[in-house]
């Protein structure tokens, strides 16, 4: 038998969530964003969750050629740009959009010769000061870009430093509006967090990721507050159980101590499989249907879990790391950081099942 360890995804999912985006932003196109493996959940499923989006965001060109291979037809956007005049050659060859966020790039897409049009995601800096011209730089690149013939369309961008927080992109959003003022083409600016908070920024495009696969951008407002299903789970099983005494230790270091009798289950899940190490003792997690609570540190391989108050729990009892039952923002935040990573986090020796 198969380690009973797997991610189930839902497409069912993945397209409500699609459409929440579009209810909140019923004037913007949609680029589905499908980075790091559609942040866990695999390309194929998005595809088929993602198939009503307006074109597909991500930053690896194996992957876009992918996608193009299963079929995808439409846009796909290249979120971080080429990384040198291959990828330029390559995103014309595959119709890539291609964002330019500095002079390297620029010069790139200037020294490629004879390629098919591309369109252009010119992107400005409003804060992050990761990615983007400042203002000055990025109207001259515009003017540079909007005539050249190797420029198909030329849309302006920014990436909100602090979409999440309230009022947080209040700032960035008025330098690009400044920034962007007289000059012509489509915007895009909003990801999750601000689809749910900036009405007025929706403009051309919106880029919701994390929303899509139903967890939440805010760490005060849950997914389901916020209308999200979640689109993926993580089960195991039962593969022990042990009965403590009081005194007794559970696992490497012996990190967890039962100071009364207790039965404890052991689970098939470990780091290896992306469950986050730092999750401490007390980590909700789902087993049989019930509530309950990791006890002692996560290991390679396995991890335990408090059986006290589940005496039908046994070896073979399904186990929910997160899912629909448990929000892997509950997790996340047990385990001292975000949604996002532990979905990208899960590793290639978790089978992938398809949900409803
Ligand atoms: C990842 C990413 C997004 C999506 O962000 P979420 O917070 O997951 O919605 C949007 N735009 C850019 C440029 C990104 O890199």
């Amino acid at each position: 038998m198969a380690r009973p360890t797997s991610i189930v995804v839902s497409e069912s999912a993945l397209a409500d969530n699609l459409a929440t985006a579009r209810r909140l932003a019923p004037s913007s196109r949609v680029w589905a964003v499908v980075k790091a493996n559609a942040y866990g959940h695999g390309l194929e499923p998005a595809l088929v969750g993602f198939s009503a989006a307006d074109g597909l965001a991500l930053v690896e060109f194996d992957a876009a050629q992918d996608l193009r291979a299963l079929g995808w037809r439409r846009p796909i956007l290249m979120l971080e740009g080429a990384f040198d005049v291959d990828d330029v050659r390559l995103a014309a060859g595959h119709n890539l959009a291609l964002v330019v966020h500095s002079q390297a790039q620029l010069q790139m897409l200037l020294s490629a010769d004879a390629v098919q049009p591309i369109d252009v995601y010119l992107k400005f800096n409003s804060g992050m000061n990761r990615l983007g011209f400042d203002a000055s730089e990025f109207r001259r690149a515009h003017a540079r870009l909007l005539d050249d013939a190797r420029v198909r369309s030329l849309t302006l961008m920014t990436h909100f430093a602090n979409a999440d927080l309230p009022g947080g992109a209040d700032r960035s959003k008025a330098l690009f509006d400044a920034a962007c003022e007289g000059l012509p083409g489509d915007r895009t600016a909003c990801n999750s967090a601000a689809v749910f908070d900036l009405a007025q920024a929706q403009a051309h495009w919106i880029r919701p990721g994390i929303m899509l696969y139903g967890a939440s951008p805010f760490s005060d407002r849950s997914a389901a507050s916020l209308g999200l299903r979640s689109a993926m789970r993580l089960i195991s099983q039962l593969i022990a159980t042990q009965d403590l005494q009081p005194g007794d230790s559970v696992g490497y270091g012996s990190a967890f101590t039962a100071t009364a009798p207790m039965r404890i289950g052991v689970v098939a899940c470990g780091y290896a499989d992306g469950y986050p190490r730092h999750a401490p003792s007390g980590t909700p997690i789902q087993v049989a249907g019930r509530r309950t609570r990791t006890v002692g540190r996560v290991a390679m391989d396995m991890l335990m879990v408090d059986l006290s108050g589940l005496p039908d729990a046994n070896i073979g009892s399904e186990v929910e790391l997160w899912g629909d039952s448990l929000p892997i923002d509950e997790v996340a935040q047990a385990a001292g950081t975000i949604g996002y990573e532990l979905m990208c986090a899960i590793t290639p020796r978790v089978q992938r099942l398809r949900g409803s």
